[in-house]
């Protein structure tokens, strides 16, 4: 039986890639802060800085949250391997005893964060889109549960534990889940969901530098050259207005309408699957549940009908703006401004007026 008293703080994978943090890493911070402040007492969130020559990313970890960073600094870590990674974060979780731990749902937190736990012998809830603190009343949260999918837990106890939501059958619920038997619990988080705390200038913390135990002998392969993609990335993530295209859009000559309208307001272009599977865009627009989750302060849905699973990842946008020929559209009902009529006929008409304004 595992001692949950042992266990202790918030740790929050903060992932780097050529001495650079990933953005979910600082809202995963931002997330953890908030996280570790519900737990109470003295409960802190943990930045977990794992890499080679990190030292100048140190100082931002504080100011974006953290009040301790666990710095693991070695040659054999400058590039990431699935072995040497999973090697040295289990090693410091077993001496530390977390209670949470949580990784950016990015191709390397959704590589290295089941091996962990499978290591720790633990739970791992992947993709979250919310976390929450178990104050008081598991019902509240859970609408069907059974006492054996609680393990004997009593829902009504407020034992603090952590409630890991994410969409499940196809986006058509979202599933709380809870880790009642094991520690630490263990969450994978979708980037562009949780909120960064605003960066407090000149906030500092404690800086805990944790020996490597790692030999070469540790690692099973062998980097010999990193490289990179040379076509222009799509940066959905981190993009403030995106103007979204569908299968509204008729053929793949539509998204030169889509281009030319992201062009003149600024903006990065996005698709609906139905229109990726239909070969009009590359996959690396797809926003949804199975492509990226955006949050940016104008999203234009054109010709997107708002299937569940397209709202899974941008209905928390700040302004929603839809365009179909079609009022009663999901994607409609759900837009902060909804424009009914051709798409052809209504994006030149904004392009033409987006000067005058
Ligand atoms: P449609 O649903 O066909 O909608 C087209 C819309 O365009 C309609 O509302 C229509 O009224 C409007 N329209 C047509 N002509 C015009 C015009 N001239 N002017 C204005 N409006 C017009 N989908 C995603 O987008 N992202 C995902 O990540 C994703 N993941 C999925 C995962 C799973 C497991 C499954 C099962 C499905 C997933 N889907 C995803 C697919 C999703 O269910 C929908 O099929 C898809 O989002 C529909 O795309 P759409 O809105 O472009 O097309």
């Amino acid at each position: 039986m595992v001692n949950f008293d042992e266990y202790k703080n918030v740790w929050v994978y903060t992932e780097q890639r050529d001495g650079k943090l990933m953005n979910v890493a600082l809202e995963l911070l931002g997330e953890g802060y908030r996280l570790s402040r519900e737990i109470g007492g003295d409960t802190k969130v943990c930045a977990i800085l794992v890499g080679k020559d990190t030292d100048h990313l140190i100082p931002e970890l504080y100011k974006y949250g953290a009040d301790q960073v666990y710095q693991m600094d070695s040659p054999l870590l400058a590039h990431y391997t699935t072995d040497g990674y999973t090697k040295v974060m289990t090693d410091a979780i077993l001496a530390h005893k977390p209670e949470i731990v949580l990784f950016g749902a990015t191709h390397i937190g959704r590589d290295l964060a089941p091996r962990i736990a499978a290591r720790l012998d633990t739970g791992l809830t992947a993709d979250c889109t919310r976390l929450d603190i178990n104050t008081g009343n598991y019902m509240h949260y859970l609408e069907t549960y059974t006492t054996a999918n609680l393990n004997g837990l009593d829902p009504e106890d407020g034992n603090k534990g952590l409630k890991q939501t994410r969409p499940a059958f196809g986006g058509n619920l979202m599933a709380t889940i809870v880790t009642p038997n094991t520690r630490p619990q263990m969450a994978t988080v979708r980037p562009g969901v949780m909120e960064k705390r605003k960066r407090e200038e000149g906030k500092s913390g404690e800086l805990i530098q944790e020996k490597v135990q790692l030999t070469e002998a540790d690692i099973h392969v062998e980097v010999l050259d990193v490289v990179k993609e040379a076509k222009e990335l799509v940066s959905l993530t981190d993009a403030q207005i995106i103007c979204s295209g569908g299968r509204g859009l008729g053929n793949a000559e539509g998204f030169e309408l889509i281009r030319e309208f992201a062009q003149k307001v600024g903006g990065v272009v996005g698709a609906s699957r139905a229109a990726v599977d239909s070969g009009w865009i590359e996959q690396s627009h797809q926003v949804g549940q199975t492509g990226t989750t955006v949050k940016p302060k104008i999203y234009f849905a054109c010709g997107i009908s708002g299937a569940i699973q397209h709202l899974a990842g941008m209905q928390t946008s700040d302004i929603i703006v839809a365009i179909n020929k079609d009022p009663d559209a999901p994607m409609m009902q759900i837009a902060d401004y909804a424009i009914c009529g051709d798409l052809k006929k209504v994006i030149p008409e904004i392009i033409a007026q987006w000067d005058e304004e």
